[in-house]
């Protein structure tokens, strides 16, 4: 399999100093021969540490203790919200 490449926002805020800030993620995708699946994360060509690692630390006060946001405008990520029965309304003659 090909490696894909998306581009992926993502939100901090810091646990400690309350920080927020937001950074943009090449994420690439591929699987081996045997069917593992692999990501790698970088920012502007620069490997980095995943968003959702934990280890990442606070631009503003170098504090560890950084939550990732989750982003509900995630679009169809799991391709769960496809069967949902918003935007079918009953025909009652
Ligand atoms: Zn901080």
């Amino acid at each position: 399999m090909d490696p894909v490449t998306s581009t992926e926002r993502f939100s901090f805020v810091c646990r400690r100093c309350r920080h927020e800030w937001t950074r943009e993620y090449q994420i690439r995708r591929w699987a081996d021969s045997s069917g593992d699946e692999y990501t790698a994360c970088s920012i502007a060509g620069l490997p980095v540490v995943p968003p959702w690692s934990g280890i990442l630390a606070c631009p503003a006060c170098g504090g560890y203790r950084v939550a990732l946001i989750p982003r509900p405008s995630t679009k169809d990520h799991r391709g769960r919200s496809r069967h949902d029965h918003a935007g079918r309304p009953e025909h009652i003659p």
